[in-house]
């Protein structure tokens, strides 16, 4: 996917490029004056602006990649969606707040002794997995994301050891990686791995 540039972003040196369309320098940097995506020539460079460009609102269903896990919040850097003419851009990452992980029940007070465990994912996800998820409120910073239903969660994931994508087996609920035999739970998608299903559960969203 192209990158999205925004205005005033820069995007060379002028001694590099020479501002065209779309572009004006500034103290020698080339800088962007819409959004769009960057058109290059030997000498040129210039944007190719974006006519419509709409942000994302509470309601909507985002792609996006958990970048960064602080115990009970999971950071996701948002992916830009297109849909025609239009484009929504992401102007503040989301965050998936887990629910705590419950060890009283497990450990505690004799209740429901040696009760087999629900195999249940200690983590709905891991730093560097793709997932779908619906934004259902958003602050000045950020978006608050759920992945509660079946359509949300991960939806490409690979494997910690090797790097290969991990395969997923929806009778078992397990996330498995061939080569290592590595097996995880998480909070898989029911479109793992489905690029088109996750394109129309995003376009399906669209507000
Ligand atoms: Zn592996």
């Amino acid at each position: 996917m192209e990158q999205l540039i925004f205005p005033g972003e820069a995007i060379s040196t002028e001694e590099e490029f020479m501002p065209t369309d779309g572009a004006f320098s500034e103290d020698g940097s080339v800088r962007a004056a819409l959004a769009g995506t960057m058109q290059r020539s030997d000498s040129k460079i210039g944007i190719n602006g974006i006519k419509n460009v709409r942000q994302y609102r509470t309601g909507m269903a985002v792609l996006g990649l958990a970048t960064d896990d602080l115990r009970s919040v999971i950071f996701v850097r948002l992916d830009t969606l297109k849909n025609g003419s239009t484009s929504f851009v992401p102007l503040k990452d989301g965050k998936v707040v887990s629910p705590k992980p419950d060890t009283r029940r497990t450990h505690g007070r004799g209740r429901g002794r040696d009760e087999a465990p629900q195999p249940k994912p200690s983590k709905p996800m891991r730093v560097g997995d793709i997932i779908t998820a619906l934004i259902i409120a958003e602050d000045r910073d950020t978006y608050t994301l759920s992945i509660n239903m079946p359509d949300f969660g991960v939806v490409y994931s690979e494997c910690r050891e090797c790097g290969q994508p991990m395969e997923y087996d929806p009778q078992t609920k397990v996330l498995a990686c061939k080569a290592c035999e590595i097996q995880e739970l998480k909070k898989v998608s029911t479109l793992y791995g489905n690029a088109d299903r996750i394109q129309e559960l995003l376009k399906r969203y669209i507000k």
